[in-house]
């Protein structure tokens, strides 16, 4: 970002006092590593969240994450480290560096809307974002990107993730060319088992499309009430490598970012069925 045009630095310390000033000409700012790393026409004014009250981790059954906890605040919290054997420690362990994940907001994070292994955890986990914008509401994840939320002023203010039992098992792979990279594709699942051994809830999200991570409910649904034999298995993964949205960018081509998904959503299931079977490792 070219701070030349930057004559506001803002700290408030209330919600109702940071949607005031925020705007064309004033930008919030979480942890500020997205963006230091954009230019923005006209913006005259840095609004920084830091001093809201927003920088929390509750565990209540499920976990209500603060807009302004870091990456590295969720990736050690030892309840939200162990929840589904680890599926958003394992994912937050791959995202940049410890320096970043210090750094990075949860808030400013999902607000960006792109390039995220985030996204599609918290899309396969059913998540939901608390906003603000004079007024609060709770919307699903996939409601908040589905209606273009990200686009808009409103602030984040809480992200929720549901409770999950014994029958639960979720799992995520990202695809990348090197360790320190973001990914080419990515893929989280979530399965709920009946006591048949049936399927009775299920999510698949994919990501870096390369768009932004979504839920791909046709290769979900196609699970339900099946087992998890491999035979479903195989047909869900071919179902999602047919229904994403898969484009051409100079890191992949669509035609490898369907191998890729076909590959990773079948790896996936394989992963939480291995850990409905196992229990956590
Ligand atoms: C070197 C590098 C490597 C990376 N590697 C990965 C990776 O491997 N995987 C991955 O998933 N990500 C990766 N990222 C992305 C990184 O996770 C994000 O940059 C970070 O999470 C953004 O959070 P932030 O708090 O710094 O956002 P900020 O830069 O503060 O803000 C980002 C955007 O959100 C807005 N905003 C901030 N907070 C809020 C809020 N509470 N409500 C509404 N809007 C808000 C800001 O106005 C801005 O538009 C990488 C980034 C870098 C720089």
């Amino acid at each position: 970002m070219s701070l030349t045009g930057i004559t506001s630095y803002l700290r408030p310390g209330t919600l109702e006092e940071a949607w005031a000033l925020l705007g064309e000409q004033a930008l919030a700012v979480g942890g500020g590593t997205d963006v230091i790393r954009h230019s923005y026409t006209g913006v005259t004014a840095l609004v920084d969240l830091g001093a809201l009250p927003l920088r929390y981790l509750r565990q209540d059954g499920g976990f209500a994450v603060g807009a302004t906890a870091t990456l590295t605040d969720m990736l050690e919290h030892p309840g939200l480290a162990a929840h589904l054997d680890g599926v958003m420690a394992g994912m937050l362990r791959g995202v940049g560096s410890p320096l970043l994940r210090n750094a990075a907001t949860i808030g400013g994070h999902l607000a960006r809307g792109r390039y995220s292994d985030v996204v599609p955890v918290l899309l396969a986990l059913g998540a939901t974002v608390a906003l603000f914008d004079g007024t609060e509401r709770t919307l699903a994840l996939a409601d908040y990107y589905r209606e273009g939320g990200h686009r808009r002023r409103d602030l984040i203010t809480e992200v929720g993730i549901p409770a999950a039992g014994a029958d639960t098992a979720a799992a995520f792979l990202k695809f990348t060319r090197v360790a320190f990279d973001f990914a080419l594709l990515n893929v989280a699942v979530l399965v709920r088992r009946d006591v048949a051994g049936k399927v009775s809830e299920c999510r698949v999200a994919v990501g870096e499309t390369p768009g932004l991570a979504a839920l791909v409910g046709p290769a979900a649904d196609c699970l339900l009430g099946r087992t998890l034999a491999d035979e479903h298995l195989a047909a869900a993964a071919d179902i999602a490598a047919g229904e994403i949205p898969a484009q051409d960018d100079q890191r992949a081509s669509a035609d490898y970012r369907r191998a890729l998904c076909r590959v990773g959503v079948r790896r996936c299931l394989a992963d939480a069925r291995r850990r409905l079977e196992d229990g956590p490792r």
